[in-house]
């Protein structure tokens, strides 16, 4: 962040032209070079050194399982054959979800669990915008209805802890990236809830129930917009669920949802 404001403001000055803009100028480029030295590239999951810019590490990028079509289009879980374009997963068919379409970049495994932490627990922006360049690829179908971005909230004694919701950094990053809306404060999670680390697909859905709340203005501000909702990794999708009804209760026309990873094997992970 640091890194790109300095650009922001070092091309501002040098609009100015003349002998101060080139000296400006020269400037830039040394504090850039500068920058470079004291924030070496690193690699964004596990640190490492890496050649140049915002990347993975070699070994990082080996680890890494993109989802690809083919895919189930409700859930986005991948398919291991082509069903052909209509085919729904089993698990959408048992259990039909509230939302439209949930799609997410990459499964989650180390590597992503990684992304995940540091996400969480760093103030490194350029890794939202990492991770949101690879979200934007995997909801290219969502774009054209221009949406409505809002990001999971996380309750406020959590977000004092944390400093950070990394939900609301991803939607921040596509927001800028696609042009979009983004709408932060339109859902509320007023109840707390305990970890949903180590609970059942029921448990989860029970954990969040009645924890999320819709702004006294939602219906104004949603009445019949396309919304994608944001999140970080996609489990079981309690979550995403609890948040969508109340979206949809509150006016919107349709929602997606967008996370980064999200857990395909059916395991129980420990997130
Ligand atoms: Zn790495």
């Amino acid at each position: 962040m640091k890194h790109y404001a300095l650009m922001e403001s070092g091309a501002r000055e040098v609009k100015g032209g003349g002998l101060a803009g080139w000296v400006l100028q020269g400037g830039r480029h040394f504090a850039l070079a500068l920058l470079d030295q004291l924030y070496p590239p690193a690699c964004a999951a596990c640190g490492a050194p890496i050649a140049e810019g915002a990347g993975l590490c070699p070994k990082c990028f080996a680890g890494v399982v993109p989802i690809t079509a083919p895919l189930c289009p409700v859930l986005g879980l991948p398919f291991d054959v082509a069903l052909g374009p209509d085919a729904i997963s089993a698990e959408a068919l048992a259990d039909p979800p509230p939302f439209a379409r949930a799609r997410a970049a990459m499964r989650y495994g180390e590597v992503a669990q990684m992304l995940v932490t540091r996400l969480k627990y760093s103030d490194r922006t350029e890794l939202a915008q990492f991770c949101a360049r690879l979200m934007a690829g995997a909801g290219h179908e969502f774009w054209g209805a221009r949406p409505l971005l809002v990001p999971v909230p996380l309750h406020q004694s959590r977000l004092r802890f944390r400093r950070y919701n990394q939900s609301y950094l991803l939607a921040h990053a596509l927001a800028r990236q696609l042009g979009l809306d983004i709408d932060p404060f339109l859902v509320r999670r007023h109840k707390k809830t305990r970890s949903q680390v180590g609970l059942s697909g029921d448990g989860r859905a029970r954990n969040v129930q009645g924890a999320f709340s819709a702004h006294a203005d939602a219906l104004v501000r949603i009445r019949g917009r396309r919304v994608v909702l944001v999140d970080d990794v996609y489990t079981t999708g309690a979550t995403v669920k609890a948040v969508t009804s109340i979206l949809l209760r509150n006016g919107a026309s349709e929602v997606d949802v967008l996370t980064f990873a999200r857990v395909v094997s059916g395991e129980e992970v420990p997130i």
